[in-house]
């Protein structure tokens, strides 16, 4: 590994150093060797995976520390949070010379635990693990995850589970929560922080005539195409709080989250989201409240003399968010049905695609695939309302008529994934996992590592939701 330590730069009242506390009977659970290698991982390095994810050694020449934060959780100032169980073990260079951070989540109590034991169970670490691979292989901006590791030592959940550690890896771990941290209990650490927020995330930034108001358009224009990005795919974070939220635009903090399969936009995945504050469709509307909640904490950074002008710029910055979002969806929309971006009824007829979907209660994913594959007979015949899809089927294929359909194809087979990660998929490799067997978490590595093609280890439950009279997987916020 080569070191970057920057995050140790910052303020001391930004962290707390300590070393991870490993757990009993600690072992293998999977490895992620091509993002260890992109990574730059020695040999050695890659041996002793183990050790490291586990909390049993430590990155020399690092550290580990506990970041504060703060953040609006479910809408209502939470004041002070904070790793309260995971580290920063080390920042390193990556091959494409991009700085990564390296976060044991699961390594321990710290002085930002508050009620809760510090640690992460085998379960919550396998879907984190292979949602953020699955976001990754789909091309979405995400942490990821060099591997995990298991134990023997039991952690009280609903019920008593195992414990395990995830050695995550992302671009950043400066939440929107930082900011509310900084300015409520430090605010002269304000215009430091910022700065280095803009040298380290941000840089192309600094050349700006107002390098702040830069980098706020930034934060809102990643944070507006991640989230197109996440309903494209049916991806529901769960819980968008502003301390899961990541500067960089770059998905975070995966708890409760789910794949959409039944089309449904007022889908809530989460089972403690009883409001359904951080249901799907939801979802592009919180992410502008969360950034308007970040930006209020900027205004601090406006010179005496023009802070009503700079009000008024952040606001003008904030209004960016939905034209950017919209734009960044509908083509993206127009690239999973195959049609022409230029097309005035492209993107009706989409919404039309979508008004079936959700009427007839199919799944996203698999009829997506469908029509790519031009299964027009199967899509019509899971339909009760031939009517209504003959008349999309109509105009579709009026728009379609005079298009260079072979290059339509073949977008459309780049942006309709085969593979996404069904809660009933993560649900059996953790069974298998709990009884110490990862294979099955391995096989879902493998599909979900190139979900636009056919894997040879698919099996046909990787394409279908669960029988509508099967119960779903009950996904709550306990990890
Ligand atoms: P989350 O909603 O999972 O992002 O967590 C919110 C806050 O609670 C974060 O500051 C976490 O570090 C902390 N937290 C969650 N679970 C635990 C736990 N088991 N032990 C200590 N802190 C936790
Ligand atoms: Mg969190």
């Amino acid at each position: 590994m080569i070191l970057n330590a920057r995050y140790p730069q910052l303020n001391p009242k930004l962290y707390h150093q300590q070393a991870p506390m490993p757990l009993q009977g600690a072992k293998a659970g999977h490895f992620n060797g091509a993002l260890a290698d992109s990574l730059q991982w020695s040999e050695a390095e890659k041996d002793n995976w183990v050790a490291l994810c586990s909390g049993q050694q430590t990155v020399e020449g690092f550290e580990p520390l506990a970041m504060v934060y703060a953040g609006h959780q479910f809408g209502q100032w939470a004041g002070q949070l904070g790793d309260g169980r995971g580290l920063l073990i080390a920042q390193v260079k990556s091959k494409t010379g991009a700085t990564i951070d390296l976060h044991l989540k699961g390594a321990g109590k710290t002085p930002y635990s508050r009620m809760g034991d510090g640690r992460a169970v085998l379960r919550s670490v396998i879907r984190e693990y292979l949602a953020g691979h699955a976001l990754n292989g789909l091309g979405i901006a995400s942490s990821n995850a060099v591997g995990f590791t298991s134990s023997t030592q039991t952690v009280q959940r609903e019920r008593a589970e195992f414990g395990a550690m995830l050695l995550r890896t992302a671009d950043s771990h400066i939440r929107l929560g930082h900011f509310e941290w900084i300015n409520q209990y430090a605010p002269e650490q304000l215009t430091d922080f910022t700065q280095k927020c803009i040298e380290w995330h941000f840089p192309e930034c600094l050349n700006a005539e107002q390098p702040v108001l830069a980098f706020a358009q930034q934060v809102i224009s990643r944070t507006a195409i991640m989230i197109a990005d996440w309903q494209l795919v049916g991806f529901a974070h769960g819980v968008m709080n502003t301390d899961n939220l990541n500067i960089t635009g770059s998905t975070l903090d995966f708890g409760p989250f789910g794949f959409m399969e039944r089309f449904r936009p007022n889908w809530i995945n989460n089972h403690s989201d009883a409001q359904g504050r951080y249901s799907f469709q939801n979802q592009p509307s919180i992410g502008h409240w969360n950034l308007w909640i970040w930006l209020n904490n900027l205004i601090p950074l406006a010179k005496a003399e023009g802070k009503e002008q700079f009000k008024q710029d952040l606001a003008a910055a904030l209004e960016q968010y939905e034209p950017t979002f919209l734009t960044h969806y509908q083509q993206g929309l127009n690239q999973k049905m195959g049609l022409p971006q230029d097309h005035a009824e492209s993107f009706d007829c989409a919404m039309q695609f979508l008004r079936i979907l959700q009427s007839e209660q199919l799944d996203y994913t698999q009829s997506f695939l469908r029509l790519q594959q031009q299964q027009y007979q199967q899509l019509r015949d899971d339909c009760l309302d031939t009517h209504q899809f003959d008349q999309f089927l109509t105009q579709y294929e009026l728009i379609r008529a005079h298009q260079d359909t072979n290059a339509l194809q073949q977008i459309m087979q780049q942006h309709n994934p085969r593979y996404i990660l069904r809660n009933h998929m993560a649900q059996r490799a953790i069974e298998a996992a709990e009884q110490d067997d990862f294979s099955e978490v391995d096989r879902l590595f493998q599909l979900l590592a190139t979900p636009f093609s056919q894997h040879p280890l698919e099996r046909a439950e990787d394409l279908a939701p669960l029988a509508s009279d099967q119960a779903e997987v009950a996904v709550s916020c306990s990890s």
